[in-house]
């Protein structure tokens, strides 16, 4: 990928590049916790953006992508966004960093990309990522990295239409190798873990499915959360979150709160629990417990969070009977992919077992995409 990015380089722009790269994510456990001011526990991966820059002189910024065949030129003023999906992102970056007060100057650029578009491996934050991480670095701004990962939400938030939380871009720029990040969603103080599993693999299965409930089911999901939160916060005045409270806690208010909300609290508050019971587990290199807790959490997110689908709870259920170490949805939920974490030996059996099945049940094949936690934003 980096020598077919160089040889356009030359074409389009008479020389080379310097070359970037960043990384889409996974979220290994700590779904939904997000918004409830607990942990999410991402990872950047071994698929992303590269990307070749140069500064140009000029104001204008010559972009190339790669892998839609289209070349797009835009300035740097607030007026100048371009009409194309892509270009909007490397413009919407360039746009917030410059509201951080960094320099960006005209600059040539083309990339490519492996992570998979909407299969919730966050293409777009690997893209940005790549971007912020290069102006800085170019431009010598100077940008701390926990700010060159809100540019990029930024970017998706006032370029792109698309209200996200932190984690994705996070994970991107703050990935390392061999380690998965503990995220505290109200804190933001973070922690690294091992995340080695020698004997291994991890595996997304994509049901290539997207359910229409998923932003009502969100808005009425945080709705619970903020309901049972808020019944528990009379007894307790320190909790702010949900995320803050305990189990008992929950249990006081069973009958002033609708059962529906109850069972989405009681999904939250094990979640954040299990988050910090796989890191245990890891720090001991237990990967069995790491797997459990990820059965646990698509349990809860089936049957008391309520955000599973038929698709994907066909493939956990497939997880578990052929002895799969841990599997479970992965993201927002209604459709999307899961994750699965599988002993070497069983990979085949269960890919296979997986594809055949999916497709016999559902008229079509569900995608796989095998994923090894790696480096995030940085200089090749
Ligand atoms: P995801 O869940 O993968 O982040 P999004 O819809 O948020 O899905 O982002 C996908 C968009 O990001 C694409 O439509 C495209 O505009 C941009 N993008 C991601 N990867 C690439 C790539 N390799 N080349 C060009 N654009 C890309
Ligand atoms: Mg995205």
């Amino acid at each position: 990928m980096k020598e077919k990015i160089q040889e356009k380089f030359r074409t389009l722009f008479g020389e080379e590049g310097e070359l970037f790269a960043s990384a889409g994510r996974v979220n290994l456990i700590g779904e939904h916790t997000d918004y409830n001011g607990g942990y999410v526990f991402p990872g950047a991966i071994d698929k992303g953006i590269i990307a070749a820059i140069k500064p140009n002189g000029g104001d204008k910024v010559k972009a190339y992508s790669l892998d839609y065949d289209e070349y797009v030129e835009f300035g740097l003023e607030e007026e100048d966004k371009p009409s194309q999906a892509w270009a909007c992102y490397i413009f919407g970056v360039c746009r917030e960093t410059i509201k951080r007060g960094g320099k960006v100057k005209g600059f040539n650029t083309v990339f490519a990309g492996d992570v998979p578009l909407g299969a919730g491996l966050s293409s777009s934050a690997a893209l940005e990522s790549t971007y912020a991480f290069a102006l800085n670095y170019i431009f010598e701004n100077g940008i701390d990295k926990f700010e060159l990962a809100k540019i990029g939400q930024s970017t998706e938030h006032n370029y792109c239409g698309v209200k996200c939380g932190i984690m994705d871009q996070f994970a991107s720029v703050f990935g390392k190798e061999g380690s998965l990040i503990r995220l505290n969603c109200k804190t933001l103080e973070y922690k690294y873990f091992p995340f080695k599993p020698e004997g291994y693999k991890l595996v997304l299965i994509d049901s290539c499915v997207k359910h229409e409930l998923a932003s009502s089911a969100y808005n009425k999901r945080r709705a619970s959360c903020e309901n049972a939160a808020a019944a528990i916060r009379k007894n307790h005045p320190e909790v702010e979150f949900l995320s803050d409270a305990k189990r008992v806690w929950l249990e006081e208010v069973r009958e002033e709160i609708p059962e529906e909300d109850f069972l989405r609290a009681e999904y939250v508050i094990g979640e954040v629990q299990r988050v910090l019971d796989v890191c245990d587990a890891l720090e001991r290199g237990d990967y069995e417990t790491v797997g459990e807790m990820m059965y646990q959490t698509h349990f809860g997110l089936s049957k008391l969070y309520e955000v599973s689908c038929e698709e994907l709870d066909f493939l956990n259920k497939l997880a578990r009977k052929m002895d799969v170490t841990g599997s479970r949805v992965m993201g927002g939920g209604f459709g999307g992919c899961t994750i699965n974490l599988v002993k070497d030996e069983l990979y085949d059996t269960f890919v296979n077992a997986a594809k055949e099945q999916f497709t016999a049940k559902f008229g079509h094949a569900p995608k796989v995409y095998d994923v090894v936690i790696s480096d995030g934003a940085r200089k090749l």
